[in-house]
């Protein structure tokens, strides 16, 4: 053979070999497509395939209501920045003033279920008083008395709380419990007259989650609420235990941004059979709420 026969019918297998190539990638993009189709909308698929995002991208998202292929990015972005699930991102995106603290108040979510959410996002109205309340006094808690200070609980927080105090004094440890619910009128009186309107020290009225029943203040005698108590073998025991009776550490260090506080050591909340996967993910009850639930 000629060399210049050779030339040619290596162009054209060359020509034929991308031709193969192309229609392959053709066929492989109807596909995704296809896939996308099942899901989406004409005018979404476009968007979709014309943004690179394929099923595979989408597919922790879709059995959510608010799913909307357009945000796709910003979900994801946020999932990342915020170590969220795919819901948790949603629910952000469309709640944008989440964490934004007395910016746009919303009114408590959960109401009277132990994973009632009252933070500096979330308020309970002014006339509000939990129903079910019990008096420490039947429980033989030891607490701090106060006269006309009475501490109530819910009913289901106060005997997992009896529960907790068993098992910690059968371990030689000795708790007290310091607060408990709080009416809207009593947390006026502290942050107009106590706290002086600082917000970094009280919850406004109607923003204390100690209004709820399900929030009480924890620690021994001696440490009283301050930061010694984390020092304590008793809190060392609360941190590994409290989650098996239903309680977490509610403002935990490292977490402001999603609570709203600084660190308390003594500020425990009953979030019931909750308790187990929030300490197992490092979650504090707003990422917990805002991972699992569609708001
Ligand atoms: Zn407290």
């Amino acid at each position: 053979m000629r060399k210049k026969q050779i030339f040619f019918l290596g162009i054209l297998a060359i020509a034929i070999l991308f031709l193969l190539v192309s229609l392959a990638s053709e066929r492989q993009k109807e596909k995704k497509m296809e896939e996308l189709a099942r899901y989406l909308d004409e005018e979404e698929v476009a968007f979709a395939i014309a943004n690179g995002i394929f099923l595979e991208d989408i597919q922790e998202y879709l059995e959510y209501e608010k799913f909307n292929i357009y945000y796709f990015r910003s979900y994801k972005r946020l999932k990342e920045d915020y170590r969220l699930s795919a819901l948790g991102a949603i629910n952000l995106f469309h709640n944008p003033d989440f964490f934004a603290f007395y910016k746009d108040p919303k009114p408590a979510l959960f109401l009277e279920t132990p994973l009632v959410l009252v933070n500096k996002c979330h308020y309970l109205e002014m006339d509000y008083v939990p129903k079910d309340l019990v008096l420490i006094d039947h429980y033989e808690l030891p607490h701090y008395d106060r006269s006309g200070d009475e501490i109530y609980l819910k009913r289901e927080a106060m005997e997992n709380l009896k529960r907790m105090f068993e098992e910690a004094k059968a371990e030689k440890l000795s708790l007290v419990v310091y607060s408990g619910y709080r009416s809207y009128k009593k947390q006026e009186y502290l942050y107009y007259e106590v706290y002086n309107q600082d917000d970094s020290l009280s919850a406004r009225p109607g923003f204390s989650e100690h209004q709820t029943g399900y929030a009480v203040d924890l620690s021994t005698a001696s440490a009283g609420l301050t930061h010694y108590f984390e020092n304590t073998d008793e809190f060392k025991w609360l941190l590994e235990n409290a989650h098996r009776f239903g309680f977490i550490l509610r403002f935990p260090k490292g977490k402001e941004w999603a609570t709203g506080y600084a660190y308390e050591p003594w500020h425990f909340r009953y979030v019931g059979r909750h308790a187990e996967a929030m300490k197992l993910q490092g979650w504090t009850l707003e990422e917990y709420i805002l991972a699992n639930f569609e708001l």
